[in-house]
């Protein structure tokens, strides 16, 4: 049922004029109360999509820290150490510092991926993800060789 906004009398559902004054019936849409929650519910949704749009710079510092350890066994191990002296590069001592490296990159890499897995509940995605991936895959390979050449020479 409506009424005219300007005399108040009651009018037919699909009435353009009151009968009793003339004035132009103008319908105004009924927002539910279901309506505006859902709006509301949206417009909040929206808040926290730009809030995770603005937090892409979140900083994992254990990448870097894991990329260096790993980089460093990689190179002790591979380095022509016969040019400078012979032995040098099968030394346990030498053997020993690569496989510490190798395991302080696993642990970088471990704690990377904890950090990861942290700014990815707080805002939906990792960082550097396919690098961390990547780094983990080399970290293992070194340790594994590392152990090898620690237990068989
Ligand atoms: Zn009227």
């Amino acid at each position: 049922m409506i009424y005219c906004r300007k005399c108040g009398a009651q009018l037919k559902d699909n009435a353009k004029f009151c009968d009793s004054c003339g004035c132009e019936v103008v319908k105004i849409k009924q927002i539910s109360y279901a309506d505006q929650y859902k709006a509301k519910k949206h417009a909040n949704r929206s808040t926290t999509l730009q809030k995770s749009m603005h937090k892409k710079d979140e900083k994992n510092p254990y990448i870097a820290a894991s990329i260096v350890a790993v980089m460093m066994a990689l190179i002790l191990a591979m380095f022509p150490w016969n040019l400078i002296g012979k032995g040098i590069g099968t030394s346990l001592a030498m053997r020993i510092a690569v496989i510490l490296l190798a395991l302080l990159g696993d642990y970088h890499i471990t704690k990377a991926k904890q950090v990861n897995n942290l700014i990815f509940s707080k805002y939906g995605y990792r960082v550097k993800e396919n690098i961390v991936s990547f780094i983990n895959v080399i970290a293992v390979f070194v340790t594994i060789m590392g152990m090898f050449a620690l237990f068989t020479y």
